[in-house]
């Protein structure tokens, strides 16, 4: 399903902000589909033409649950899902000499709260809960057979319990194609505390398992996290870091170092190590993969 995927892409809401999207709001990626779905198809090409060769749909936070918060019906969110995937498909299919693999973004629980809670994993709510809320996306989109996505990508995962829960979500449709992808504090831990290897030695007995790996975390703890990856499980390992600057919360901006150029250098050392697949998280931009498409194995 991945042999020959080396590029990721990256981020999608600075992007659509760059274009002029109004993202302010929790709710942004619904507004975005709705009112301005070509904005969304210029990320996606933009990002092909930076080279890469999966794309993520624009459906990060897109939930029953988190629309309900905002009064929005869930047949809306359903069809959120299934329209963001339409216009990766419509940006790829841009591309007909190129073989792009489109991977429907799913974010934890965490992030239809809308508080953070994804970087931290203390959900408050039962392992059953954890699910059924993954379980109704995961119906929707495979609902959609040739009209899904290529395979489904769970990410900025905090947690052990919430890996097992999506395992357990999956379970009625063992032919699915998933990967996992942890938000990681430290060079051998999830977010929430356990270990990143105990995490992936879990989801790699799952039959929909394709890929394992680590985004939304800071670049520098890469090495030792593909090690990590590496030493727990034999299935391809995937990192999509944020671009390396870090969050203010109390001057609320991003401040740091956001070079794409050391981030290029970096991602050299990231396929050095045994990462298969290469993208960015958030802040990164098609100049960013694009030097992860320079310094990526070539067929
Ligand atoms: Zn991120």
């Amino acid at each position: 399903m991945l042999l020959g995927v080396h590029v990721l892409d990256g981020g999608m809401a600075s992007e659509l902000e760059y274009l002029g999207a109004n993202i302010d709001g929790p709710l942004w990626s619904a507004h975005v589909l709705e009112d301005a779905p070509e904005k969304i198809v210029a990320v996606h090409r933009a990002y092909i033409e930076a080279g890469a060769d999966c794309i993520e749909t624009a459906s990060y936070q897109v939930s029953r649950m988190g629309y309900a918060e905002f009064g929005l019906a869930q047949e809306r969110a359903d069809a959120a899902l299934l329209r963001a995937v339409e216009l990766a498909r419509h940006a790829a299919a841009e591309f007909p000499e190129r073989r792009v693999v489109v991977a429907a973004s799913l974010g934890p629980y965490g992030a239809a709260l809308h508080n953070g809670a994804e970087y931290h994993g203390n959900y408050g709510v039962g392992f059953g809960e954890l699910v059924a809320f993954h379980r109704e996306r995961i119906r929707v989109l495979a609902g959609a057979g040739a009209d899904g996505p290529d395979l489904l990508a769970f990410e900025t995962l905090p947690s052990l319990e919430e890996a097992d829960a999506i395992g357990e979500a999956l379970a009625p449709w063992p032919e699915l194609a998933a990967w996992f992808c942890f938000t990681c504090g430290d060079e051998r831990h999830v977010a929430h505390g356990e270990l990143l290897a105990d995490c992936a030695a879990a989801v790699a007995r799952l039959p929909q398992t394709v890929a394992i790996g680590v985004n939304c975390t800071h670049p520098s703890l890469m090495p030792a996290l593909i090690a990590e990856l590496r030493r727990a499980s034999e299935k391809p390992v995937v990192v999509y870091p944020n671009s390396g600057e870090g969050w203010d919360a109390e001057k609320r901006c991003w401040t740091g170092e956001g070079d794409p150029t050391s981030f290029g250098a970096q991602a050299a050392e990231w396929f050095a190590s045994g990462a298969q697949i290469v993208g960015g998280c958030c802040r990164t931009r098609p100049a960013h993969i694009g030097l992860v498409a320079e310094v990526a194995p070539k067929l």
